[in-house]
């Protein structure tokens, strides 16, 4: 089915065809009609399926050709979201689908100045798009006017109920009119999200799409059993191969992210870390210059990593075996989305073996297991610690970088230092300002000078351990961006 088949304003197809898009995603194809028709809908669809713009387009279709009341300003529409990284992704969206439209957007968040929130909010902006505990603080404020809102979205509901979000989901959607649309998406439909869905919804329909543990079928997965003494090197070893040239890399706690990081960058691998310890500038400036292909490895906590959408990652390693089959799910649909190639790898402890067989159980299959030849941890020393995050601002920029490092730097030259994190907003998107400090390229620039690596010359180069699958391209890949972008 084309786009144009689904009904919607010129100007909002214009946009989502100059946004590569030539067909609707099969949730987008399910949900976009009753949205249309102004029904309640409950979508299940996970991250990667297309499910903003299942919600965007029929909220924009709304907004461009139906005024508010006598002509009023002020928020129409309402995208509660689970994580600041989802908030500012799907602004991004919603700023990419409304570019021929006359429509303000802002967002709301946490770890930023109020101000500009609080007068985006004031300035009777039509779409706005939060987490519940920033929204809930400026309610309390009195600065939040909900009286003409028609459309309320709770995105990843089922991750706002693992992360203790639905008191103040419950108090938000308490406070909006009693007459209005909603939508609400969720990756999964327990039971716990069937009684929100009762208590929120009015004769929603549901759409599906995939099962409901489906991971994508273009990763390829498998598992490397390791001591845990012996993970650390591992995963150096495992980024001598330049082919893991986009490498999200999944640890459980934040220290544990943090360690990673910091062995990495003193090998000369730029790494970024994302995770709640950090700021809210250093986790999207981590974030953009990953996706700017600036990092090539990021090391994130499930939570931080929730819903990020960046083209292209070649691998996501579990450094950390999850607990809960639904993280490795959602943790592995962050590569070979868009049938992308992608490889998940996962490091297995003795201690994750009755983990791993509950996680087979639940995706009904097996996953292959992998030896290394050639693995020797007592090769990998530790180099001096240079912690990404903690060099001085002006370090990020690259200097004198070598076109291909030749120790597990990115193995392509991207575009120099990236944007920083903050954009320009017409509806008060705060600004993250300044010089990222998370993320970028060691400021030696190459090799680390005490920790000599095994296995430099390319000649000694370990084979990729997910066998043939990817194609040898390592070092003609361009910079990441948004998928299907212009
Ligand atoms: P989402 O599930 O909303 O996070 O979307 C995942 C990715 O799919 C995003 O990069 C979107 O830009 C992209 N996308 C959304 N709709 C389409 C479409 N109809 N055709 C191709 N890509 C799409």
């Amino acid at each position: 089915m084309p786009f144009t088949a689904l009904g919607l304003e010129p100007r909002i197809t214009k946009a989502v065809l100059e946004a590569g898009y030539t067909e609707p995603t099969p949730i987008q194809t399910k949900a976009i009609p009753p949205v249309l028709q102004g029904r309640d809908v409950i979508g299940i669809a996970q991250t990667g399926t297309g499910k903003t713009a299942a919600f965007v387009l029929p909220i924009l279709q709304r907004l461009a050709t139906q005024g508010a009341p006598m002509g009023r300003r002020g928020m129409r529409a309402l995208i509660v979201a689970p994580t600041r990284e989802l908030v500012v992704q799907i602004e991004e969206n919603v700023r990419k689908y409304a570019r021929h439209l006359r429509i303000r957007v802002a967002t709301v968040f946490g770890g930023v100045g109020e101000g500009p929130q609080k007068a985006a909010l004031r300035a009777g902006t039509e779409i706005v798009i939060a987490t519940p505990g920033r929204l809930i603080d400026l309610m309390g404020q009195g600065c939040v006017d909900f009286s003409l809102l028609e459309v309320a979205v709770l995105d990843e509901a089922d991750r706002m109920l693992d992360m203790g979000f639905i008191p103040a989901v419950r108090r938000i959607v308490g406070a909006l009119p009693k007459k209005r649309q909603t939508l609400m998406f969720s990756a999964t439909l327990s039971k716990e999200i069937e009684a929100l869905t009762s208590e929120m919804l009015t004769k929603p329909e549901t759409v599906q799409v995939g099962r409901r543990a489906n991971p994508a079928e273009s990763v390829t997965q498998f598992v490397i059993e390791v001591p845990k003494n012996d993970k650390l090197a591992l995963l150096q070893h495992l980024l001598l191969d330049e082919k893991m040239d986009s490498v999200l890399v999944f640890s459980r706690t934040k220290h544990g992210a943090d360690k990673i990081a910091r062995r990495l960058s003193s090998t000369g691998v730029a790494t970024a870390t994302l995770h709640s310890n950090k700021s809210q500038n250093q986790r999207l400036a981590a974030l953009k210059a990953f996706k700017s292909g600036e990092v090539r490895v990021l090391v994130a906590t499930d939570i931080a990593a929730r819903g990020i959408d960046v083209e292209g990652i070649s691998h996501v390693v579990n450094f950390d075996f999850p607990p809960q089959p639904e993280d490795y799910v959602h943790r592995i649909g962050r590569t070979g989305r868009a049938a992308a190639i992608g490889d998940a790898i996962s490091f297995v402890m003795p201690d994750d073996q009755s983990n791993l067989r509950a996680l087979e159980r639940f995706i009904n299959r097996g996953i292959p297991r992998k030896k290394l030849d050639g693995f020797d941890p007592k090769k990998y020393e530790v180099g001096p610690p240079v912690n990404f995050d903690d060099r001085p601002r002006g370090s990020f920029q690259r200097r004198n970088a070598p076109a291909r490092p030749q120790t597990g730097g990115r193995p392509h030259a991207s575009s120099g230092r990236p944007q920083t994190a903050g954009r320009p907003s017409s509806g008060g998107r705060p600004q993250a300002g300044g010089r990222p400090q998370a993320g970028g390229r060691p400021s030696s620039g190459g090799r680390p000078q005490s920790s000599p690596r095994p296995h430099a010359t390319s000649s000694a180069r370990p084979q990729h351990p997910g066998g043939a699958s990817r194609p040898a391209t390592a070092g003609a890949r361009p910079p990441r961006r948004e998928r299907f972008g212009r």
